[in-house]
């Protein structure tokens, strides 16, 4: 799953293989944040790290064209972190997800790479108690990690809590934050925070209601273009199976059968199917654990945390996992249901 392209293989960046050799600190990061990025195992930055961070700590808006994988929530927090360190202040960032699990996985990176300068975090999801997050942003934190649906929320109804002095904006994966119907959340959320602020819009893919977005929230942005349309990574090897569909379960259990001891991803359309496939294939002595929409945020990020950790080598999952997620040791990935969407 961790799709990080190798430097080499797009030539719009690394034409004459200079860039491959280029370091965090060429790109104008400074000692403490190279420090934190070595201690991380980043031994070179990422296309999208090469294009966007000397971008953004010139002070521009950036309109980023990249997938998970590409190393892009470094590209934005860095200069998030660095610009910080230079001016602290507290509500300083805001980053929308799509997904409450993608705002797990983006404030760990926040975590792990502002440790050593002190930085906190909050993540204001749906489905935890308003209460403690509401202590959380008690506490001003410097970033603000959240679904748009929930922030709006805390805005409405929690006592001072506001935007108001916010720096920077980042939009992540806003392609899939307007196709889940949010658009209303992240107007709303547009007009409570400066309009003086640098704001980097991230997508996988330049849908027409991106372009809106971007004319709407971003001013003469820089882009930064990493992957085209519908790219897959070079290395993934990819395979369909053409059978009739009440076959389906018996193909899907014989496929887990014959490579046994590999770590699963399974993906279908709908919680029901996603459960029952859960029960079939564990009553077969697999390991294996649901992660979908009608689960309690906790169990899901129970069974997410499980998964990652290896105690359970198949997670079946409704597209609230489906993309985004950055998790380096899966082998396989079965669409047992065929998605609706094309980009997905
Ligand atoms: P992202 O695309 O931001 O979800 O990142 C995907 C994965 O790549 C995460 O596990 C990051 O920790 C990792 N990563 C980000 N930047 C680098 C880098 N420069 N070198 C190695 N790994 C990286």
């Amino acid at each position: 799953m961790c799709n990080m392209a190798a430097p080499e293989d797009e030539h719009d960046v690394a034409e004459n293989g200079e860039e491959e050799k280029k370091t965090f600190r060429d790109l104008g990061v400074t000692d403490v944040l190279c420090e934190a990025c070595e201690q991380l195992g980043w031994k070179q930055p990422t296309k999208i790290q090469i294009e966007a961070i000397p971008v953004a700590l010139q002070g521009r808006d950036i309109i980023g064209l990249a997938e998970t994988g590409s190393g892009k929530t470094g590209a934005f927090a860095l200069p998030i972190l660095q610009t910080l360190l230079e001016s602290p202040q507290r509500l300083y960032a805001l980053v929308l997800t799509p997904t409450r699990e993608l705002a797990f996985q983006i404030s760990e990176q926040f975590e792990a790479l502002g440790s050593s300068i002190g930085v906190k975090s909050a993540v204001i999801v749906g489905g935890i108690d308003m209460m403690s997050q509401a202590m959380a942003l008690a506490k001003k934190p410097h970033v603000v990690i959240a679904t748009p649906g929930r922030l709006i929320d805390h805005l409405e109804n929690t006592k001072g809590f506001n935007l108001r002095a916010l720096k920077y904006l980042v939009m992540d994966e806003a392609d899939r934050i307007l196709n889940m119907d949010f658009e209303t959340e992240v107007d709303k959320i547009l007009k409570v925070i400066p309009r003086d602020r640098k704001t980097f819009l991230f997508s996988a893919t330049m849908t027409k209601k991106v372009q809106k977005l971007q004319r709407a929230a971003l001013k003469d942005p820089i882009k930064c273009a990493v992957s085209s349309k519908y790219q897959t990574v070079e290395k993934l090897q990819q395979f369909y199976i053409f059978i009739p569909s009440k076959f389906k379960d018996s193909y899907l259990v014989y496929i887990l059968n014959e490579l046994a001891g590999n770590s699963f991803m399974i993906f279908c359309s709908t919680c029901n199917n996603t459960q029952r496939l859960a029960l079939l294939v564990r009553n077969l002595g697999f390991t294996a654990i649901p992660l979908h929409g009608q689960m309690s945020q906790n169990k899901r990020l129970g069974a997410l945390n499980k998964f990652k950790a290896k105690s359970r080598s198949i997670l079946l999952a409704t597209d609230v996992a489906s993309r985004g997620l950055d998790i380096p040791h899966v082998d396989v990935v079965i669409n047992f249901d065929i998605p609706t969407h094309s980009k997905i």
